[in-house]
């Protein structure tokens, strides 16, 4: 588990991992501890990002906490002069700036913390999450259960080819699947068959 560094300088985390691996869930966890130790906590989140709710970071367990929906990685240095402890989730529906944001802000002294999914369906780096992994101290990957045999999964395997990389969705388009699993599935949706 991760435990937070004693010092005032400032610093990048990130924790990433599959869809259900609970990325979001340790975010709000890791936020939550900071609001206890008195410190001023901002969460941020790309405005498309609006699966439940539009201001609340929610996990999937429905864990919650506010945030602040931002059109641009720009717009977050506005908003945090008073802040301390900085969370941006759902990262990789960010613009290309944002790792130059978070340098800026961890610069300055404050804490970042990031959550995001690290590869998209097909297995690929998602957005900015590899830049923002390669710049931050400390990297957290966090694991789902394989839908198919019930070992650790770091894949989100979808099961509808349409729709392009950003497609939102729930339990019926996507499961977290082993590397073994999800290569099978991704063999039986080239030879035609759903799964
Ligand atoms: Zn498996």
């Amino acid at each position: 588990m991760f435990i937070e560094p004693k010092n005032n300088k400032g610093w990048i985390e990130v924790v990433c991992g599959s869809m259900f691996s609970g990325k979001t869930e340790e975010l709000i966890r890791r936020v939550k501890r900071a609001k206890i130790a008195n410190l001023n906590v901002r969460i941020f989140k790309p405005k498309m990002e609006t699966r439940y709710d539009k201001v609340k970071v929610v996990s999937h367990d429905s864990n919650f906490i506010d945030s602040f929906p931002v059109d641009q990685s720009s717009e977050i240095l506005r908003w945090v002069d008073d802040i301390d402890v900085v969370g941006i989730d759902e990262a990789q529906f960010f613009d290309a700036e944002l790792p130059t944001i978070c340098d800026k802000l961890a610069n300055k002294g404050k804490r970042i913390i990031i959550a995001g999914l690290d590869m998209d369906y097909l297995a690929k780096p998602f957005g900015v999450m590899p830049q923002l992994m390669a710049k931050a101290e400390y990297v957290t990957k966090v694991h789902a259960i394989c839908m198919q045999c019930g070992d650790v999964a770091q894949y989100s395997y979808r099961f509808t080819k349409s729709g392009g990389q950003v497609q939102l969705g729930e339990s019926d388009q996507y499961e977290p699947r082993c590397r073994s699993c999800y290569i099978k599935g991704m063999a039986s949706q080239q030879a035609g068959k759903r799964r």
